[in-house]
């Protein structure tokens, strides 16, 4: 008898906690449980800014797909497309383009993409932070600048080269800003002829303060604490306009730089957010019942960044992977329930707090209640992400990562393998002749 299948699309923070829940609560014999990711891994995003600074190796920050299904089957594809009527996913593959899947239960865990509005120039000369890719690339750039600043020969070239201008001041832009001001600053100490004072990061925020998820007081502390170390906040301000030599601001501020990093919002995965069948509410997200499942649907459910799930007072939960993983562990409980015919839960979540590092060993971050800032905050921040981090080796990598770290200067040489054509040596060359 051909056994029933739970789909899970995407093996990120929600899906491969539904997946490996449900290969737990559905009877091996009736059901098999399947997980489809076009990455073999899950990538831990928190300590991405830390790959973009160098503190931890690429390789560290991701977990194999199959670890989380000892009883299912990972399936490494691309999602093409879904059939909900005839509750079939459309993949493909290198070897093979097109083919289908029936499920009898799908989750929707496809999680979301940064969000690029129109700015003029951003797509050409902006930089994101989103993939390992992106991570190694970023920190590839920098040392590409640290190598052209100790070259140039005017003062005003070498400042404009180690000036980063970040956009967003929400976690992963105040945490990339100030992981790379402490990088740079730290790898400068391998170049004499640099000075860590030209090091300039500035973040654009268009809202009038930074941190909008902490208490005012902790981002307003996480920022004078940044603007101690020299980095520069222009709130209230958004970009406007960006190119090879700079960006623009909303004000008409010009802000000389090679590296403008973009780290401001997210937008709905554009496969859901392109299919009609699925509800979605004004901002693309699939709109969801209490219980996960998508409204109208029994048997597919949505969870994680790509899904709007009210909350009792109508709102959204945060797109966050404390979220995510929360929502893919009681999707998984309520599949199991379905299938017996028990009644549904509704999905509740208390957070139990956030943390965000600000390079140098210090953080800001409220547990349970309690705010806490500085070393303290930092040495919670490192212990509750390794308790975090799925599978022995992977734990034991990111500290010995981080003891080397606590002892070693950074040793500012390039993987050479995201590096973009303007970066190559001879391109780079010609940049600076033309400038
Ligand atoms: C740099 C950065 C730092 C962050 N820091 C924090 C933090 O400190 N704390 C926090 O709580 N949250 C943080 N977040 C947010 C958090 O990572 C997300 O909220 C979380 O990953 C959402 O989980 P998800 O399962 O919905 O999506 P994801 O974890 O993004 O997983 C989606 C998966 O779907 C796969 N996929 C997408 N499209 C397709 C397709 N067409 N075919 C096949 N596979 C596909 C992707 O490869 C991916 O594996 C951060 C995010 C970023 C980018």
């Amino acid at each position: 008898m051909d056994k029933k299948r739970a789909i899970v699309l995407g093996a990120g923070f929600g899906g491969s906690a539904a997946a490996a829940r449900l290969s737990r609560l559905l009877p091996a014999d009736k059901w098999e449980v399947v997980l489809v990711d076009r990455n073999n891994y899950l990538l831990f995003y928190p300590l991405l800014p830390e790959v973009a600074a160098g503190t931890l190796e690429p390789r560290h920050v991701v977990v194999p797909a199959r670890s989380f299904l000892p009883k299912g089957r990972f399936v490494y594809a691309e999602v093409t497309g879904l059939d909900l009527e005839r509750s079939r996913v459309h993949l493909s593959t290198e070897d093979e383009p097109a083919w289908s899947m029936r499920y009898d239960h799908l989750v929707l865990a496809l999680g979301s993409v940064t969000r690029l509005p129109p700015v003029p120039g951003l797509r050409e000369h902006g930089f994101e932070l989103k993939t390992i890719a992106d991570a190694a690339s970023l920190r590839d750039h920098g040392i590409s600048l640290l190598e052209r600043a100790s070259m140039a020969k005017d003062p005003e070239l070498r400042r404009e080269l180690l000036r980063v201008v970040v956009v967003g001041a929400n976690f992963t832009g105040v945490e990339l800003a100030g992981e790379y001001q402490d990088f740079l600053r730290d790898a400068c100490r391998s170049y004499p002829e640099l000075d860590p004072d030209d090091v300039d990061v500035v973040v654009v925020e268009a809202r009038s303060r930074i941190l909008p998820a902490l208490p005012e007081k902790l981002a307003d502390y996480a920022r004078a604490h940044l603007e101690r170390r020299g980095l520069r906040f222009a709130t209230g301000r958004t970009v406007a306009r960006v190119d090879r030599r700079g960006a623009e601001l909303s004000d008409g501020t010009w802000l000389p730089s090679r590296t403008v990093a973009w780290c401001a919002g997210i937008a709905p995965n554009p496969l859901l957010a392109g299919c009609q069948d699925l509800p979605k509410n004004e901002q693309g997200y699939v709109e969801t019942r209490p219980d996960l499942r998508v409204k109208g649907f029994d048997n597919v459910w949505a969870i994680g960044d790509s899904a709007f799930v009210p909350q009792p007072d109508g709102h959204g939960y945060p797109a966050t992977a404390q979220v995510a993983t929360r929502q893919g562990e009681h999707a998984a409980r309520n599949i199991a329930l379905a299938v017996r015919g028990a009644p549904l839960r509704p999905f509740a979540f208390r957070s139990r707090g956030a943390l965000a590092a600000l390079g140098c060993r210090t953080a800001v971050a409220e547990v349970f209640g309690l705010r806490i800032a500085g070393f303290p905050a930092w040495f919670l921040y490192r212990t509750v992400y390794l308790l975090k981090v799925p599978t022995l080796g992977r734990k034991l990598s990111i500290v010995t990562d981080w003891t080397v770290d606590l002892f070693a200067k950074q040793m500012p040489v390039q993987l050479g393998l995201h590096r973009r054509a303007s970066e190559t040596n001879g391109a780079s060359r010609r940049d600076e002749a033309r400038l």
